[in-house]
């Protein structure tokens, strides 16, 4: 059985696909992390040199950490200068291709709930289940303000940062964020993580 569940920054998707992919015993793989991680690698790479680092790069998931060449950089990923520049480096057809083909790799012969932007529309499009979660950008940006505990970020920054990624992330050329016909539509703006579970659950065991 195959997961795909997208949708824009914020909406929960990452805490929301692990605890379904626990309650149901299935692999869980957060493809932003890979985005994030491939960001971090390329960060100071010229562009012509992309093509030969990647084919040297190695990613790979432990539990709730990613490796980048065997380094563990689950946390480096996460910080604020890395989340904004992974929009603009998601966006290079280089690096999308060779993600794509990694995440697809992953999920070859096995049970997974995949989370991300693009994988019910390009990388499991014959995915058995499709999400796309959402909730209004206030609300997105309330719940990541309360997660970052970054004394040196206010309420507003974090908004203005969120609707610059979900501009990009929905109006790049390369696989932009789309909600494909087949996905159901959840919307969390008044949901809680329990609820937001249930009800996907919900869809499942139908
Ligand atoms: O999900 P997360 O916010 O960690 O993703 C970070 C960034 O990676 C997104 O803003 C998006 O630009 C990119 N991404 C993507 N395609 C995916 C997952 C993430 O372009 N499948």
């Amino acid at each position: 059985m195959k997961i795909a569940i997208d949708g824009p920054a914020g909406s929960g998707k990452s805490s929301i696909a692990k605890e379904i992919a626990n309650r149901l015993e299935i692999l869980y793989i957060d493809t932003g992390a890979m985005y994030r991680a491939i960001t971090l690698k390329l960060l100071r790479a010229d562009e012509s040199d992309y093509e030969k680092i990647l084919s040297e790069t190695k990613i790979n998931f432990d539990g709730d950490k990613i490796f980048l060449d065997g380094r563990d950089v689950s946390k480096e990923i996460r910080e604020n200068k890395i989340s904004n520049k992974t929009s603009e480096f998601s966006k290079k057809k280089i690096i999308r291709d060779y993600l794509v083909k990694m995440q697809r790799e992953i999920a070859k012969d096995r049970d997974v709930v995949m989370e991300g932007r693009d994988i019910g529309s390009v990388v499991l499009k014959d995915a058995e289940y499709k999400f796309f979660l959402t909730a209004d950008v206030e609300t997105r940006a309330m719940r990541r303000y309360k997660q970052l505990a970054d004394d040196s970020l206010n309420f507003e920054d974090v908004l203005a940062d969120l609707k610059v990624r979900d501009y990009n992330d929905s109006h790049r050329e390369n696989s932009p964020l789309i909600k494909t016909d087949d996905a159901i539509l959840i919307d969390s703006t008044d949901l809680n993580a329990e609820e937001t579970i249930e009800k996907i659950i919900s869809y499942i065991k139908r």
